[in-house]
């Protein structure tokens, strides 16, 4: 049994250190007087204020898991039908957000040109973009400066409280770039689905660079591609926070 410290308190550093208590002896510092990281909920004149986080995606198994295992099951408020429908406040009114891919196009928040700028993606070809780009600037190099501006930007505020233009693309939306390394486009790609992206991706990346396979196999190659486990473990994350705003718990 080995010693070990966690550093911080948040959600990450509580889940870590419960696990590592089943063998380990653990000690955790917190710089704050209470854990909870950005998790706090505050009671005031008989509501429930959060401050942060509110809601997860309830097809996060590991989560649900972890939760029912510390006795929290009951604790777990099921989103209310309404909350599907999401909004943005722009220009003194609001806008609600498309339910479905087609109905982006009756969105009344973007321009005619800037929806119109947004279908460019579909014709967007493989490269382009440095490896570490914000969020703010991929989006805007394939949907345009009003995609990025007005849907982007408050999506991201409203799921981590983050700056589009500072938060890394791949450290949150990895799926995303494995989209565009895929087929060029984020649309295209996504439409391709994880898998046949990811498979897309492989093969691509073999022929750059086959390595211990004759013909350059996507499958002998799969080691060296980018798309590998951690990534879509990375990804599946991700999707899961984002989604966690359509259809959160509480
Ligand atoms: C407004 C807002 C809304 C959000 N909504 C959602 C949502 O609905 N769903 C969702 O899934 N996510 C949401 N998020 C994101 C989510 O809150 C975070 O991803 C998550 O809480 C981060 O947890 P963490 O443990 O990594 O970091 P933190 O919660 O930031 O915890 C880090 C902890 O480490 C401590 N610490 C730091 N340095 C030291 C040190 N040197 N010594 C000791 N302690 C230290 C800090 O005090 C803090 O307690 C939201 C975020 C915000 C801001």
């Amino acid at each position: 049994m080995s010693r070990i410290a966690v550093i911080g308190g948040g959600v990450a550093g509580l889940a870590a250190a419960y696990r590592l208590s089943a063998d380990h002896d653990v000690v955790l510092f917190e710089r704050e007087g209470t854990p909870g990281g950005k998790i706090r909920s505050q009671s005031l004149d008989g509501f429930l204020f959060e401050w942060g986080p509110s809601g997860f995606l309830s097809s996060a198994q590991e989560l649900q898991a972890l939760i029912a295992e510390i006795g929290l099951a009951e604790a777990l408020t099921p989103a209310r039908e309404a909350a599907k429908k999401r909004f943005i406040f722009w220009r003194g009114k609001l806008h609600q957000l498309p339910a479905k891919p087609p109905d982006a196009l009756k969105m009344t928040i973007l321009s005619p040109l800037g929806k119109l700028r947004a279908l460019g993606d579909l014709f967007a070809r493989k490269g382009g973009g440095s490896d570490d780009e914000s969020v703010y600037a991929f989006m805007q190099r394939h949907f345009g400066r009003e995609v990025a501006e007005r849907l982007v930007a408050p999506a991201l505020l409203g799921i981590s409280g983050g700056d589009a233009a500072t938060t890394s693309l791949a450290a949150i939306f990895p799926r995303l770039r494995d989209a565009e390394n895929a087929t060029g486009s984020v649309i295209r790609g996504m439409m391709k689905g994880p898998r046949k992206a990811c498979a897309a991706l492989r093969t691509a990346e073999c022929r750059r660079s086959p390595t211990g396979s004759p013909n350059g196999s996507a499958t002998a190659c799969a080691p060296a591609c980018k798309c590998n486990a951690s990534n879509a473990a990375a990804s599946r994350g991700a999707s899961s926070t984002t989604a966690a705003r359509r259809s959160p718990t509480r």
